[in-house]
């Protein structure tokens, strides 16, 4: 026998002969189409414009927004076709009735390209082709992104219309080949998971699950009754695991148990692909029926590698493109070994994939009618054709359904066949020979790469250059790459699940114990507890902490003044060491830490983690900061004279934090004022002093000094006013509420008897965070992240989206979206995962909600309001109220809840006016996908932070530096570059270095410290 490589060659060149019997573009239209490939393939810059350009187009109605949008994207351009570009941008501007249409008209040839019909009268045509060429079928219904339940159900109910009108419609046709053809019913439907729930949380498998099942149960019972065959398509690695154990559960259930015709897919691109196909063909054998799994590489790559990057999590897929290759090869020879219990569909369009995968069931006597090959309906028409030739099974998949939701597909075909790595590209556009495109993957991987198959390293090739990055940091760096943020925890993993729902019963065993407050190194208990109770179940106490008064409030001030001296004195370095090290304790305490959170203040999982991971940032971005501030800096370079710049710490710092992010913003204040060298008394809110009490923990097991960070907790009123009235008090760091923030920032301005310096306040306060939807929107991502900026937390991050201003042009359409979406939130407990609302921190905050929602009943119409709110614990329905005013109440008072006004303007500059009419200026969010009106708000939008096309809360220390202006705050930013500078007095120091007419050449750019003298 031949070697296996010398079969796959031959085979491969088989193929190949055929397909050039028949020569093709590189996909099966000329025109159009393909001279935008062509120029796509030479020019990044065009492509990524060209993609953005495709990608808005089915949203815009009006021929003149058509040419805008051409003219936005294009006139700008500079390459070898700007000239070409430029005609046709002046040409459509002076026909714009003319040309809106034909390019439209073009862009919906290139999405007709790939999609197979719009509605099941023109699928059918397609399919009825695909069977005199004895192509099969397997229909995929468009509409992937449902933002509610009632899209989801929409997609079901379509999903059983399709399946009736295809087994009428096919009844009589056979199988082409005839042979095994009972493994292979001809109808076959490809479902979406996500599509038919909206609410899945990949930290909760189990409750998709519990949704999804109800869902699918008639899908599949119809399917079976009808004789179809039904496929679950693998999305993107959040929902992997959701799938794959909804598959399992669902086809081990009584009814679908001995029912063959259910396939799922597994991508080849992902690490963990093996270890998932191995389980489930473990599960199938159990099970003792046959199933299918349709092999692809998988085609959310770049997605993939964005996300993880951006999240610092570890990247799932394969960097180097043979490594998948490679990994497809080991999962087909997986399959076709265990051919007695999983039918194999092979979906790929590389020849050296097919090639191989006919080899090896040639080796293992396969019969060739037992698996088949799939391929995308409009790709790669002659390969089908060879195939078809060969004798082999082929289907198509075919995409059916309109232009707007097919569009997030069209673009991952377009990236797939510009892209520089694809097979499809490197044969038809580039004629690549076939020895190359046949050679054996396993000599195409790198192995010395990082990230290669070899070491077991998981992270980003450019997450590596990164820490390359930090380690030569100078001040042209960007301030937010000297370091790496830490990751959030992925709760798609299950063992990150299971350490959540531990921590959380740990935590729970030990509601009701004491922690006390610390002054001075010292553990100190005073006659009266503070209770902190679940705002989530009001009866459960979850700890006491002491109540400090003002006897305790004098003595934490003679703890840090005494202890001011030495620490001040204290190497840079070393007291950045001390933050490093707390980031390392919470880091190890990581789960019980976010578990304290959700059941003290009611945040989600990953809102709690996300909590502490900004802690950890805060720790280690500042410690970083230190290090380029600490050293005296050249003022001038001046012979004869030095001069360098350095900073004293201010002196005793108190800091007022609020319970919303009970760790981060307590911790961010805290450590920028330690490692600056201030001492600090911490006054948390009274509502989350358990997490202050854990933050106290850390740092004294960091080994904080004594009297350098003291912990103090008591009314806000007594201490709270004592302390900031205090002639020992040089800095206050504050973030809470306007009404609090503009006391002590009127109070600070008073200088009392003896005091030394003037007092500096850091003051940031609320917001009335505004996000605008322009016409042209994408409401997939507009309707989701604005569901998620104002109820996300139920509504209580400073920077959560309480105002939202949409386009009269497309209201009605963001509406409906905007309602259902609403709707569908899942409200509860948040210790179950899947929860996004929770309850509110108390109730006071509870009454004070329910009171404005009557205001706004009696301002404005009340468009929705949730039903469904746990009965027990401080729940507000989320509630969107419309038909809003500037000057009402809901529209100018910061609420703090989950409420959402809505106020419909004429266009952008009414938009811009209204969002910029309030007193705050905090964060405000703009979707569009109009190059000219996203400009237009980066300039004019006055907030302290705008996010373009994307939710408006979640900022991340370094990369996104936090903090208002107008009645938001001081202009600060916490976790950006310059933020310590506000702990810290700049003090200058000249040295002439003239002796006697002569001076030293060269003066350093940075000196060491001044150091004290030791004792
Ligand atoms: C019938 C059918 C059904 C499909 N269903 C699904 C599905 O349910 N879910 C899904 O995700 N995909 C699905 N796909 C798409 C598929 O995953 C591939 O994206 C596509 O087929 C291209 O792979 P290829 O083997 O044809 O081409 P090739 O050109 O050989 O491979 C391209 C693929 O290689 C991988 N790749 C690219 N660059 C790199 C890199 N730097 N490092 C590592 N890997 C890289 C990517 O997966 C990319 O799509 C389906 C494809 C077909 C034909």
């Amino acid at each position: 026998m031949r070697p296996l490589q010398s079969e796959v060659e031959q085979r491969g060149a088989r193929i190949f002969e055929i397909v050039d019997q028949h020569p093709e573009s590189l996909f099966s239209k000329a025109g159009f189409y393909q001279r935008m490939m062509a120029l796509s393939m030479r020019d990044e810059q065009f492509k990524a414009q060209l993609f953005r350009f495709v990608d808005v187009l089915p949203s815009l109605r009006k021929s003149g927004d058509i040419v805008e949008h051409l003219d936005e994207y294009f006139a700008d351009m500079r390459n070898g076709f700007t000239a070409f570009i430029h005609t046709g941008v002046r040409l459509a501007r002076i026909v714009p009735w003319v040309s809106g249409p034909v390019l439209r008209w073009n862009v919906s040839g290139m999405a007709r390209q790939f999609i197979a019909g719009k509605n099941p009268n023109d699928l059918m045509k397609t399919l009825r082709k695909r069977r005199a060429q004895k192509i099969g079928f397997t229909v995929d219904l468009l509409g992937e992104a449902v933002v509610s339940e009632t899209e989801a159900d929409k997609y079901a109910a379509r999903c059983l219309d399709l399946l009736e009108t295809l087994a009428r419609e096919t009844r009589g046709w056979t199988d082409p080949l005839g042979r095994n053809s009972e493994l292979f019913p001809v109808v076959n439907l490809s479902v979406k998971i996500s599509a038919l729930y909206s609410q899945i949380n990949p930290a909760d498998p189990a409750g998709a699950i519990a949704h999804l099942v109800p869902k699918l149960q008639p899908i599949l019972r119809r399917a079976r009754e009808l004789g179809v065959f039904i496929n679950f398509d693998m999305e993107s690695y959040a929902h992997k695991n959701t799938t794959l154990e909804l598959f399992k559960t669902i086809f081990t259930e009584e009814e679908f148990k001995d029912w063959p015709h259910a396939g799922i897919v597994i991508q080849a691109y992902l690490r963990d692909s093996e270890a998932d196909l191995r389980h489930l063909i473990d599960w199938g054998r159990a099970r003792g029926t046959r199933f299918a799994v349709r092999l692809v590489k998988g085609a959310y790559w770049d997605y993939e590698t964005i996300k993880s990057r951006q999240n610092g999590w570890d990247c799932p897929v394969y960097f180097q493109k043979p490594e998948s290759d490679v990994n497809f090869e080991t999962l087909t020879r997986l399959l076709l070994e265990n051919e007695s219990i999983v039918t194999a569909a092979f979906g790929s369009h590389n020849v050296r994939s097919i090639a191989h995968a006919q080899a090896l069931a040639d080796e293992l006597g396969i019969d060739r009618s037992s698996f088949e090959f799939q391929l995308l309906y409009g790709m790669a028409g002659p390969i089908k054709r060879a195939l078809v030739e060969m004798g082999y099974r082929v289907r198509e998949y075919c995409p059916v359904g309109e232009l707007l939701p097919g569009m997030s597909y069209l673009v991952r075909r377009l990236l797939e066949n510009t892209s520089n790595e694809g097979f499809l590209r490197a044969k038809f556009a580039e004629n690549v020979s076939a020895t190359e495109l046949l050679r054996d993957p396993n000599e195409l991987v790198k192995r010395d790469r990082p990230g290669s198959a070899t070491p077991a390293t998981t992270t980003t090739p450019v997450a590596n250059e990164d820490r390359h990055r930090k380690n030569g940091a100078s001040l042209d760096t960007a301030p937010g790459d000297i370091y790496q943020n830490s990751p959030l925890v992925n709760f798609v993993n299950k063992e990150s699940q299971d350490k959540m729902r531990a921590a959380l019963r740990e935590v729970r065993g030990r509601f009701g114990e004491k922690y006390p407050l610390v002054i001075g190194g010292e553990k100190v208990w005073t006659d009266k507890l503070t209770p902190s109770v679940n705002p989530s179940a009001p009866k459960e106490i979850v700890g006491y902490v002491p109540e400090g008064g003002i006897p305790e409030a004098e003595r934490a001030v003679k703890a840090a003044r005494a202890a001011f001296r030495k620490w001040s004195r204290t190497p840079f370095e070393e007291r950045a060491r001390l933050l490093e090290r707390a980031a390392a304790i919470m880091e190890r305490r990581r789960y019980e830490l976010s578990a304290v959170e959700v059941l003290e203040v009611g945040k989600p999982w990953a809102e709690a983690d996300g909590d502490i991971r900004e802690a950890m940032d805060f720790c280690r971005f500042y410690a970083a900061q230190m290090r380029r501030f600490g050293r005296p800096r050249l003022t001038q370079h001046v012979p004869g004279e030095d001069s360098y710049q350095h900073y004293f710490p201010r002196g005793v710092a108190l800091v007022i934090s609020p319970w919303n992010f009970p760790t981060a913003i307590l911790c961010g204040m805290a450590s920028a004022a330690l490692v600056t060298g201030n001492t600090v008394i911490m006054k948390p809110s009274e509502q989350s002093i358990i997490c202050a009490a854990m933050l106290m923990q850390v740092f004294e097991e960091a080994g904080v000094p004594p009297g350098v960070l003291n912990f103090l907790s008591g009314h806000g009123s007594v201490i709270g006013a004592h302390l900031v009235d205090h002639k020992d008090i040089d800095l206050i760091a504050f973030t809470g509420s306007r009404e609090v923030g503009l006391k002590i920032w009127e109070s600070a301005g008073i200088t009392r008897p003896g005091q030394r310096e003037l007092k500096h306040v850091v003051c940031e306060m609320g917001g009335k965070n505004a996000m605008i939807v322009d016409s042209d929107a994408d409401l997939d991502e507009a309707i989701v992240d604005s569901i998620y900026s104002a109820f996300g937390y139920q509504g209580q991050k400073c920077s959560a989206l309480s105002r939202l201003i949409v386009l009269e042009e497309n209201y009605d359409r963001v509406m409906e979206r905007l309602l259902s979406a609403a709707a569908s939130l899942r409200i509860g407990n948040p210790e179950e995962p899947g929860i996004v609302v929770g309850p509110v921190i108390d109730e006071a905050a509870y009454r004070r909600i329910l009171d404005y929602i009557e205001i706004g009943k009696t301002e404005a119409t009340l468009a929705y309001q949730a039903k469904d709110v746990p009965p027990h614990g401080y729940f507000v329905p989320p509630t969107i109220f419309t038909g809003v005013k500037p000057n009402m109440r809901i529209a100018r008072e910061e609420i703090f809840g989950p409420v959402l006004s809505v106020l419909k303007v004429r266009d952008l500059d009414e938009a811009i006016e209204v969002a910029n009419g309030t007193d705050y200026a905090l964060t405000g969010g703009f979707f569009s996908r109009s190059p000219a009106n996203i400009e237009r708000i980066k300039a004019q939008f006055e907030a302290g932070h705008v996010y373009i096309n994307r939710s408006c809360t979640g900022a991340i220390v370094g990369r996104h530096p936090f903090g208002g202006f107008k009645m938001s705050g001081g202009g600060t930013k916490a976790g950006g570059e310059d933020y310590l500078l506000q702990f810290l007095l700049p003090r200058v120091v000249t040295e002439n270095i003239t002796r006697h007419g002569f001076a030293p050449e060269e003066t350093q750019q940075y000196r060491d410290e001044f150091l004290w003298p030791k004792r």
